[in-house]
């Protein structure tokens, strides 16, 4: 992260990183078990609540590999994402099973954080589309990336700033911000959206129908993986032995 002055001296940072928290939640195992069982226990299924969901590891094994997919939505995770507006953008494409809520550019003045790729970020295309590599850019073309957007943003911001103190309105004035602007939101959802966000939005070996997401999705999808592999291991572990196929 760094942080510069824009033209009219508000402190610009220059993010190469998004963040997630979650910060609600309710979600595990059992949930699942309880969830499942009502087939064959009816109301009885619910003393599974209070048993170790490792003995019943087999069924959530066998949930996930035949996709019996309700009961994988007995449950809730919130986490706050702060990420680019690009970010966003590919993230609402996300209908089923996700529930959202974002800063307002018409309500707030929006702040001057915005992404620059850091080091790690591949930043050269090669290939034809669907069939895409991404390579190592070289330290010039790191450079120039770097300065481009900085100069691009704060061009940018400088013009948004000059527009608000002129008495324009923040819905108005908020056109001339690029899509590298950070937003912010909440993004609730339950283990099987997750698992099909994640299922398109993460790129791994042991996928068996691999996806090609852009990085910065991808950044925020492994941080939520992370958590909720946390809340839930054994369906994460079912997740991960299924070939990652949301059930
Ligand atoms: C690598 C990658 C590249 C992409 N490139 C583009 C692109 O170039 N342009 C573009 O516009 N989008 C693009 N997308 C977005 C993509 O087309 C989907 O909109 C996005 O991945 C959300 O997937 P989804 O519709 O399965 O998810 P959700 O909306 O969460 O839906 C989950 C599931 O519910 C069912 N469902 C939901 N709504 C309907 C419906 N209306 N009718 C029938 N079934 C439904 C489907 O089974 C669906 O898979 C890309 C996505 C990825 C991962």
């Amino acid at each position: 992260m760094a942080g510069d002055e824009t033209g009219d001296g508000t402190q610009a940072r220059f993010l190469d990183d998004v963040s997630v928290e979650l910060v609600k939640h309710s979600a595990s195992d059992s949930d699942v078990l309880w969830a499942a069982r009502v087939s064959t226990a009816g109301e009885q299924s619910l003393e599974e609540i209070g048993k170790d969901p490792a003995r019943s590891k087999g069924l959530i094994n066998f949930l996930m590999r035949d996709r019996h997919g309700s009961p994988f939505e007995h449950n809730s995770m919130t986490f706050l994402v702060s990420a680019p507006i690009f970010v966003f953008r590919e993230f609402h494409r996300h209908r089923a099973g996700w529930s959202y809520n974002e800063e307002s550019g018409r309500y707030r003045e929006l702040r001057p954080f915005f992404y620059v790729p850091g080091p790690e970020r591949r930043l050269v295309q090669e290939g034809k589309p669907g069939q895409y590599v991404f390579v190592e850019g070289d330290a010039g073309q790191h450079k120039l990336v770097t300065e481009v957007m900085e100069g691009s943003y704060r061009a940018s911001y400088a013009a948004y700033r000059e527009m608000l103190e002129a008495g324009i309105a923040r819905e108005v004035a908020r056109a001339v911000l690029p899509v590298g602007l950070f937003s912010s939101m909440y993004a609730t959802c339950n283990a099987r959206s997750l698992m099909h966000f994640l299922s398109l939005r993460t790129r791994n070996e042991q996928s068996a129908v691999p996806s090609f997401p852009q990085r910065e999705i991808e950044m925020v999808a492994e941080k939520m993986e992370a958590a909720w592999a946390e809340l839930m291991p054994l369906t994460h572990a079912a997740f991960v032995a299924a070939g990652r196929v949301a059930p």
